[in-house]
């Protein structure tokens, strides 16, 4: 069975890049794009190309006085002092010529695959080049400048009126999202993240539950260092559903970061592609229970653009389209493509090897201490049901 879907790209999603040093690289979509083509998973019929966010839109979430300082950064004409002010020219958000055009594609192709499912014409999609959660309204942040995600469910909020559930699985906290609704009953937040006690932002604590009417619809777990699977999909499963039956939501938006994975540079979770299996399962589960389909998927973090990226986010598009994920070998079209443009060994299939790293002696303590976590995080959707 094949649900209708689309995959938004554009080969100019690579303009959006920092420098040749930088880890946040988009070439990871392409490659993605070329491994499910190369795969015989997507054909040019599945692909729309994204539309430029507008001023209008960027607006939704960015002040004016922000904006104007990206479009002088692109131009070389902010100064460093003012750039440090918007968060900008600093080592993890450099400057780059053109930033703001580039960034405002990202959010152009987010904005494309809510129209596409809002205008029914699919009932799911897809922009790997967006999931750029830690944009704030006043201030680039984390590799962030526009702040995709917030402005589609800004946009979805003015114009259509509908519940939108955020589930963010990105090895980093969603602050700037959570942020941005935190006193909005109508958007309800989920961030499953590496705990904040070593790792940027820092925040995602579990009693971070939102503000005045948009308090209880905010909902972090944050799990501990070396975190390995059977963990992480026993706090991911739980946690969505529970949250999905408590908010009732019209419409589900996921950040798919890829960089919960034992190979990510700069995360310290120990997950394998097993998880990048069930994450866009569970999703198109929800979506189809409680949202008649509609469901966005969005890209984020994810540092390992050779090894884990492509896979896990392929994964999507193939759970998100033909409802099932792959297994079994890659194409060696693909691998003979990029081997010998990759700095490591490229994966020769879809699944991790068993063993493929060394386990620790904390698995029991890790798993006791998210489970407890959990606990304290789903409180309040059991305590409403308990009460209601
Ligand atoms: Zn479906
Ligand atoms: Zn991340």
């Amino acid at each position: 069975m094949t649900c209708s879907s689309v995959f938004i790209y554009s080969d100019q999603f690579k303009n959006y890049k920092f420098n040749d040093d930088h880890p946040f690289n988009q070439l990871r979509v392409t490659l993605t794009k070329q491994l499910l083509e190369d795969s015989g998973k997507l054909s040019c019929r599945d692909i729309i190309s994204p539309r430029k966010a507008t001023e209008e839109e960027l607006l939704l979430i960015h002040d004016h006085s922000y904006i104007e300082a990206v479009k002088r950064a692109s131009k070389g004409l902010l100064s460093e002092e003012q750039a440090l002010q918007f968060g900008l020219g600093t080592e993890d958000t450099p400057i780059f010529p053109g930033m703001h055009d580039a960034s405002s594609l990202l959010v152009g192709g987010t904005l494309t695959a809510v129209d596409q499912v809002i205008s029914d014409r699919v009932i799911h999609s897809m922009n790997l080049g967006g999931g750029l959660h830690h944009g704030f309204p006043q201030k680039a942040s984390g590799f962030c400048i526009y702040n995709d995600g917030a402005i589609a469910i800004k946009y979805i909020r003015e114009k259509h009126n509908l519940k939108v559930l955020y589930v963010d699985t990105d090895a980093h906290h969603g602050d700037g999202v959570q942020w941005a609704f935190y006193d909005d009953p109508n958007v309800c937040t989920l961030s499953i993240h590496e705990t904040g006690r070593y790792l940027y932002p820092g925040t995602g604590n579990v009693n971070e539950r939102g503000l005045k009417e948009g308090y209880g619809y905010s909902f972090n777990v944050p799990i501990d260092a070396f975190t390995e699977d059977e963990s992480f999909l026993e706090v991911y499963i739980t946690a969505f559903k529970e949250v999905a039956e408590y908010f009732q939501p019209d419409i589900i938006i996921t950040q798919n970061g890829a960089d919960a994975h034992f190979l990510d540079p700069l995360t310290h979770l120990s997950t394998t592609m097993k998880v990048y299996e069930v994450i866009p399962e569970i999703a198109h589960e929800m979506a189809h229970r409680y949202c008649n389909g509609r469901w966005i998927a969005l890209g984020g973090g994810g540092y390992d653009i050779w090894r884990v990226v492509p896979r896990a986010w392929g994964q999507i598009w193939n759970v998100m389209h033909h409802s099932q994920s792959m297994s079994g070998l890659l194409p060696i079209k693909w691998l003979k493509k990029w081997q010998s443009q990759a700095p490591v060994h490229l994966p020769s299939t879809w699944n991790d090897k068993q063993n493929s790293y060394k386990t620790i002696p904390r698995k029991v303590e890790i798993t006791e201490k998210n489970q407890l976590t959990l606990g304290k995080a789903l409180q309040f959707t059991r305590n409403k049901k308990l009460f209601n």
